[in-house]
């Protein structure tokens, strides 16, 4: 096996047979969307096929990775969080005894998060295109914020569409916009977050696509953009796995990462999707309950459906109308998730679960204490497994979990949540 340092690894895409030729990942993916939005697809895909062979625009890339993005991020041995799940172990008495967990460190990434993999990309692809203007959705205004960067670095406009409640939840991200010279659009329909937010770019872009490029933020959407967005995220679990190589000498024994839309699962699972003995666990947001409208897990509780140009699991009714979601994390809350998680899924090569709101402030709140590291409440939706998986492995087995990003945008609604917890169930501040 060959180790090589990971600042070297490379950013270039992994040559692999999905999706086929028609965006299909599987019988998920493909491009279910107006006529008015199949030539700006038809030609991302022609400048993304052109791109693919091209070392200039993977060089410029990864130029940007070094130095704006300050890639490659580290890999965190988080031994006191290992020591937890160890305790965890030996209270259970199941036989496991605690593995040791590591961190991919996204949360290091600039603007704190996974997302600028993305937008960097895109925003290049999109000066390749000609065009001078971008538009995004954004859930926890992370991928807004990133999406804002990229368009301030490259010298794009930039128009963000988000829903109001999260415009409440996310207060701090919208001035990080407006900072970065972006405009922020409000949106004031349905649920008012993620799925609306979508819905009112995606009209943006059935009128702007001759001089505006669409960023979508996550795995998700008409092809080609999972695979985009997939090919661009890949740098996250291409460096993990030199840094694994040349820090164990060997492959992590199981990988986990939580699921929104799906792009920092599929970054970081992506290259050792043919390394059949890493075990992969995506984690969806469980929410309050398995109740229709308590939680945003469509792999666990969905049914394969079309939303936002795709198909694959969303959660929806029996009308196939899409289902209310509910999450404390904003990043998470979204009915739909990409469609190579659902090819994954049905093949079986990933196997996805939920933790619950509760589970995650816990997490939250376990690792900020433990190890110095306030994560983002998405990230600890992956935090929560990863513990709980540990203690049923052994101390010589290791997890790698991606930390997708920071908690800083989510301390104000964390401490009214666990204020809110604790004035309602006082024994449950005692967990740990
Ligand atoms: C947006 C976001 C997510 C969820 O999006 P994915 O596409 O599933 O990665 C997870 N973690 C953080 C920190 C985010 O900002």
């Amino acid at each position: 096996m060959t180790t090589f340092p990971a600042s070297k690894a490379p950013v270039k895409p992994i040559v692999s047979d999905v999706p086929d030729a028609h965006g299909r990942f599987g019988a998920f993916g493909g491009q279910y969307v107006p006529e008015t939005l199949m030539s700006a697809l038809r030609q991302l895909e022609e400048v993304y096929e052109s791109v693919r062979q091209d070392r200039v625009f993977w060089d410029e890339l990864r130029a940007l990775f070094a130095t704006l993005v300050g890639r490659p991020t580290p890999l965190y041995k988080a031994a006191k969080l290992s020591a937890h799940a160890a305790d965890l172990a030996r209270k259970q008495g199941q036989g496991g005894m605690g593995a040791t967990i590591w961190l991919k460190r996204e949360d290091l990434a600039h603007t704190g998060a996974h997302k600028i993999n993305n937008t960097l990309g895109q925003g290049l692809l999109t000066r390749r295109m000609g065009k001078r203007r971008i538009i995004a959705e954004t859930g926890a205004g992370q991928h807004g914020v990133a999406s804002a960067t990229a368009a301030a670095h490259l010298g794009l406009a930039c128009d963000v569409y988000m829903g109001s409640e999260d415009v409440r939840r996310q207060r701090l991200n919208v001035i990080r916009m407006r900072m970065l010279g972006a405009r922020v659009i409000e949106v004031d329909s349905g649920s008012k977050t993620l799925k609306d937010a979508t819905n009112e770019a995606m009209r943006d872009w059935m009128g702007s696509a001759d001089h505006t490029h669409y960023i979508i933020g996550s795995v998700v959407g008409p092809h080609p953009f999972p695979m985009i967005v997939r090919d661009f995220q890949s740098i996250i679990g291409t460096e993990a796995k030199a840094q694994c190589l040349r820090h164990l000498s060997k492959l992590p024994d199981a990988i986990v990462a939580c699921v929104g839309g799906g792009s920092n699962a599929a970054g970081i699972f992506y290259p050792f999707v043919d390394d059949e003995k890493v075990r992969l666990v995506g984690v969806e947001a469980g929410g309050r309950s398995v109740n229709p409208g308590d939680h945003a897990a469509p792999l666990s509780y969905g049914q394969p459906g079309v939303l936002h140009g795709s198909l694959s699991y969303v959660l929806q009714d029996q009308n196939g109308q899409t289902a209310n979601v509910h999450s404390c994390s904003a990043g998470l809350d979204y009915p739909g998730v990409g469609p190579e998680h659902s090819y994954w899924k049905d093949a079986g090569r990933v196997s996805y679960t939920a933790a619950t709101d509760e589970q995650a402030l816990d997490a939250f709140t376990l690792l900020a204490r433990t190890e110095g590291i306030i994560p983002a409440l998405e990230t600890s939706h992956a935090i929560a497994e990863a513990v709980r998986l540990a203690a049923t492995m052994k101390p010589d087995q290791n997890i790698l979990v991606c930390c997708s990003g920071r908690g800083d945008k989510d301390v104000e609604e964390a401490s009214r949540l666990l204020a809110l917890r604790n004035s309602t169930n006082s024994s449950i501040s005692n967990n740990f």
